[in-house]
């Protein structure tokens, strides 16, 4: 074996409270059911590679999501774990919603990934038709990652970023979904991020709400299983839960943050 072990953190950065009818898709009987949601960014650490899988929401958009409780930037909880953005060497993009891309110009020195069928829709002729996915794309972030080409690395399905951290195009939630597979102590660890928002849609086969493509969802999560080391290795893009599946790096970051390996 090659390359580095990493440790990977989830940090939550906002919260909302919801119902279980949104979160679904198709009718689900406890629909009125409270159901929250929470908002993550992930970092993945070597002694060699910092690398921050997806960039949250910016402050300045917070607003954007009625009812959205915004606890911290990503880059200030970053910061509290003693990165700072500009020692940041790549920012994998899982997908391009609004509440993934929101901080990614901090990252000046970073190289973005991200799959070219995500781009690719979301700057080609369909996206803008679709309304049921056009409002969850922000132009300017869209702007900045178009602007800054020789910053972004484009893939095609699976790919290494740096050694021990792989990239997997899974599709279903958007166009050019992907998940991530980092090397840990512990094994192989999935940031399934929002190819399964919660542990409900990978564990009882039941998509979310918000989708792209309903075979490709079900692609996902077998992906996802495939690709884990064990099922107590996959992380929840949106699950509250992830916070109590795994425990914080100290006391302090309990509640907000949680070290998965
Ligand atoms: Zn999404
Ligand atoms: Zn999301």
């Amino acid at each position: 074996m090659t390359g580095d072990a990493f440790q990977v953190y989830a940090l939550r950065y906002a919260h909302r409270d919801g119902k279980r009818g949104q979160h679904f898709h198709g009718y689900d009987e406890r629909w009125d059911e409270p159901h929250p949601t929470a908002y993550y960014i992930w970092l993945a650490v070597s002694d060699r590679h910092t690398v921050v899988i997806d960039a949250g929401i910016a402050p300045d958009q917070a607003g954007r999501l009625a009812g959205i409780d915004y606890h911290a930037s990503p880059v200030t909880l970053l910061a509290d774990l003693g990165v700072a953005a500009g020692s940041v060497g790549h920012v994998v993009l899982t997908h391009l919603h609004y509440d993934h891309t929101g901080t990614a110009a901090a990252f000046e020195n970073a190289r973005y990934v991200l799959q070219r069928a995500e781009l690719d829709y979301w700057t080609g002729p369909w996206a803008r038709r679709v309304e049921r996915e056009r409002w969850l794309v922000n132009d300017d972030d869209l702007a900045h990652l178009r602007g800054e080409r020789d910053r972004v690395r484009l893939v095609d399905g699976d790919a290494d970023v740096v050694p021990g951290l792989s990239v997997h195009l899974v599709g279903g939630h958007t166009a050019g979904m992907q998940v991530v597979r980092v090397r840990t102590g512990r094994g192989h660890v999935v940031l399934a991020s929002d190819a399964s928002h919660f542990y409900e849609n990978l564990e009882d086969d039941r998509p979310f709400a918000i989708l792209h493509s309903m075979t490709g969802m079900y692609g996902a999560f077998d992906r996802i299983k495939e690709l884990a080391g064990g099922p107590g290795l996959v992380v929840a893009g949106h699950d509250p839960e992830v916070l109590e599946r795994f425990p914080p790096p100290s006391e302090p970051f309990r509640g907000r943050i949680a070290r998965i390996a």
